[in-house]
C-alpha cells in the first residue's frame, strides 16, 4: 500500500463580494488529489481534499515540499499499526518534517489541504464515512444530524437592504433557522441600520449572527458591542485581530452576549493562547478553527485535547469554512455544528447533492470517505483533476 501520486491545482474562486477586510475578487484554492496503490471497486482510491476559502492556493508550497516529502517517505512508514491503511497521523509527521515550530503562516494551509486528502483516502480505503471512523477511533457514537448556519450578508457593489433582506429570506426558505451577515465595512449607523432590516425581515423565524472580519480596534469593538447590546444576536464574530488576545479579553467585559472567533488561527498553540489569555467563556462563546487551514485534522485532534484541558466542550465548536471535512468532524466527534455558505465558494463548499437542510440542521449521508462523490458539480472537478 503506497500514495503513488499527488497532484494540486490552483483555481479560482472569485466573486465581486467583500467583507470589512478583503475584497474575493482575486480568490483561488488549491484542490489536491492523493493517489494510492490501493484498489476497490476495481479502481485505485484516490482522496481529494482542497484548502477551504479566504486564503488563497498554495499549488508553490504543496508542489515543491509538502507532496514530495510525502513521495519520498518509505511507504511504510506512512501506514497505520495495523498497516491495513495509511495513517494520516504518521503522513502528518512526514510532511513536517524540518519545519520550524512557530510562525503557521501559509504552510498551515498547504497542509490542512493535503491533510484532508489523506483521510479521504484513508476513509475510503476502510470503505466507510469519515464521521463513522472518527466517532469510532474515539469511543463515540456518531450523529449524522448537524446544525448548520448560512452564511453570507456581503457587501457587494449596488446591494441595497431590500436585495440584503430577500438575501436571509431566501436562507430562511431552504430550512436555515441561524443566518449570518457581515458588519464592519460600512458605518456604524449604516450598520444598525443594515442590522435591523434583517431582523425585521427574518422575525420569529431565524436568529442573525454578525461577522466583523477582524476590522476593529479595541475603541470601534467596544462602540460596536454596545450597539449589538440593543439587538438580540446570535453572536458578535471576530470584532478584532485574530492575535489580539487582550482586545478579546476586554471586549467581553463590554459585550455579555454570546462571542465567536477563532477562523484565522492556524495552530494548537495558537487556539491555547486564545484559551488562556482572550477571556472567552466556554458557557457560551464559539470556537470557529477550520481544520483546513490550520494543518489538518490531525492537528484539530489536538486543538480539541487543548480545549478539554480548558474545560471546553467540542460542543462550542462551530468551524469556518462550510465544508464537508467539518461536517464530519462535526457529525463524528459531536461538535456544535459548521458554516454554510448556500450561494458562494461553489462548487467546493455545500452538501452532497440529496442533502437538505431542515429546521437548521443536515444528515449526514452514508457515503465512504469525505462525501466528495455524492456532490456532482465537485465531483466533476475533482475527477478533472485526478
Ligand atoms: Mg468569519
Amino acid at each position: 500500500m503506497r500514495i503513488t501520486d499527488v497532484r494540486e491545482s490552483t483555481r479560482p474562486i472569485s466573486s465581486p463580494i467583500r467583507n470589512a477586510y478583503i475584497d474575493f475578487s482575486a480568490m483561488t484554492i488549491s484542490l489536491v488529489a492523493v493517489h494510492t496503490s490501493v484498489i476497490r471497486d476495481g479502481k485505485p482510491v484516490i482522496g481529494y481534499g482542497f484548502n477551504s476559502n479566504g486564503r488563497y492556493g498554495q499549488g508553490g508550497l504543496i508542489r515543491d515540499r509538502f507532496a514530495p516529502r510525502l513521495l519520498a517517505a518509505d511507504p511504510t512508514s506512512l501506514l497505520n499499526e495495523a498497516a491495513d491503511n495509511l495513517s494520516p497521523h504518521r503522513a502528518w509527521a512526514a510532511m513536517m518534517a524540518n519545519e520550524k515550530p512557530g510562525g503557521h503562516g501559509e504552510r498551515s494551509v498547504a497542509v490542512g489541504t493535503l491533510d484532508m486528502a489523506l483521510w479521504d483516502a484513508c476513509a475510503k480505503i476502510a470503505g466507510e464515512p469519515l464521521f463513522h471512523l472518527l466517532a469510532k477511533a474515539h469511543g463515540l457514537e456518531p450523529d449524522p444530524r448537524v446544525f448548520v448556519y448560512a452564511a453570507g450578508g456581503y457587501y457587494y457593489p449596488g446591494k441595497n437592504l431590500d436585495a440584503l433582506k430577500a438575501e436571509m429570506r431566501s436562507y430562511l426558505d431552504r430550512g436555515y433557522t441561524v443566518v449570518k451577515m457581515k458588519i464592519g465595512g460600512a458605518s456604524l449607523d449604516d450598520d444598525r441600520a443594515r442590522i435591523e432590516a434583517v431582523l425585521k425581515e427574518i422575525g420569529a423565524e431565524a436568529q442573525l449572527a454578525v461577522d466583523a472580519n477582524g476590522r476593529f480596534d479595541l475603541e470601534t469593538a467596544i462602540a460596536y458591542a454596545r450597539m449589538l447590546s440593543d439587538y438580540p444576536l446570535y453572536w458578535y464574530e471576530e470584532a478584532g485581530d485574530p492575535l489580539d488576545y487582550r482586545l478579546q479579553a476586554v471586549l467581553g467585559q463590554y459585550y455579555p452576549g454570546r462571542m465567536a472567533t477563532g477562523e484565522n488561527l492556524f495552530s494548537h498553540q495558537d487556539a491555547r493562547n486564545l484559551l488562556r489569555y482572550g477571556g472567552l467563556r466556554p458557557d457560551r462563546d464559539i470556537l470557529q478553527f477550520d481544520c483546513a487551514l490550520s494543518y489538518g485534522l490531525v492537528e484539530y485532534l489536538r486543538t480539541l485535547d487543548v480545549l478539554k484541558q480548558h474545560g471546553w466542550s467540542p460542543r462550542q465548536c462551530i468551524p469556518h469554512g462550510g465544508h464537508q471535512m467539518s461536517l464530519n468532524i462535526a457529525a463524528g466527534l459531536g461538535l456544535g455544528g459548521n458554516e454554510s455558505y448556500p450561494d458562494l465558494f461553489q462548487p467546493y463548499g455545500g452538501f452532497p447533492d440529496s442533502v437538505r437542510v431542515s429546521d437548521g440542521y443536515i444528515t449526514m449521508p452514508e457515503l465512504p470517505g469525505i462525501g466528495f462523490e455524492g456532490k456532482s458539480d465537485l465531483y466533476q472537478e475533482m475527477q478533472a483533476l485526478a
